[in-house]
């Protein structure tokens, strides 16, 4: 099987063969761009598997990447883990708008690294058309075509936005979402979302689905997240 491509997005030296050491030893391929405008030629002329990305570089800044590659349809699919010094909520909030699937802070673990691409990858692999997806789990069902959500076999009673939100969270399992990602993509014709609404939604959510509630998780000072 041929090794899969990363690539390590970063100016530092020593964190770039921190990276690039620890992944050669779970047996990917990482290749090192030490500038954004480097990453995006590499990206262009051989698209890597999944994107390491540092946010702090000399340059085209690390979300200005983050931002040409999402709204580039070839490049739009390649999981980007964005990799930031600062644990500042908003970076991190901004990333994941753009569309980066996840986020590691500095300093941080080269397992827990590991672990997170590990993830990003296999979640990429189960991602389904989102139509199409009718969840079945343990407790929790969720029927898109009846639109029905049942618990331990009882049918739930949810409002249209609700099931929206959950349905929304639900087919992603695993990945972090915004508020803003929330309401942009649960918005209908004749209710408004907002940013606020959407932690009233996530409370009535939680008391319906009664024993299935932490299926929901919530990400401090980020968002929301369907448990894996
Ligand atoms: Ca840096």
């Amino acid at each position: 099987m041929p090794k899969e491509r990363i690539l390590i997005v970063e100016d530092e030296e020593d964190i770039q063969e921190l990276v690039r050491y620890n992944l050669a030893q779970e047996g990917y391929h990482a290749v090192v761009a030490g500038s954004g405008e480097d990453a995006l030629l590499e990206v262009q002329q051989n698209p890597p598997r999944l994107i390491i990305l540092d946010l702090m570089l000399p340059g085209m800044g690390g979300l200005e990447v983050c931002k040409i590659l999402k709204s580039n349809p070839k490049s739009l699919n390649i999981p980007i883990i964005i990799l930031t010094a600062r644990s500042e909520e908003s970076d991190i909030i901004v990333g994941l708008e753009l569309g980066a699937e996840d986020y590691i802070t500095k300093p941080f673990s080269p397992k827990v690294l590991l672990a997170r691409v590990r993830a990003c990858l296999r979640r990429k692999m189960k991602e389904i058309p989102p139509e199409h997806v009718a969840l079945n789990l343990d407790k929790l069902s969720i029927d898109p075509i009846r639109h029905q959500v049942t618990v331990q076999g009882e049918p739930v009673d949810l409002t249209a936005t609700e099931f929206r939100v959950l349905h929304f969270l639900a087919r992603k399992p695993g990945w972090v979402f915004t508020r803003q990602q929330i309401v942009d993509a649960v918005k209908g014709e004749d209710y408004a979302v907002t940013e606020r609404s959407v932690d009233v939604q996530m409370v009535g959510l939680r008391r319906k689905l009664g024993p299935c509630a932490d299926y929901i998780e919530t990400i401090r000072g980020v968002g929301y997240r369907f448990k894996e």
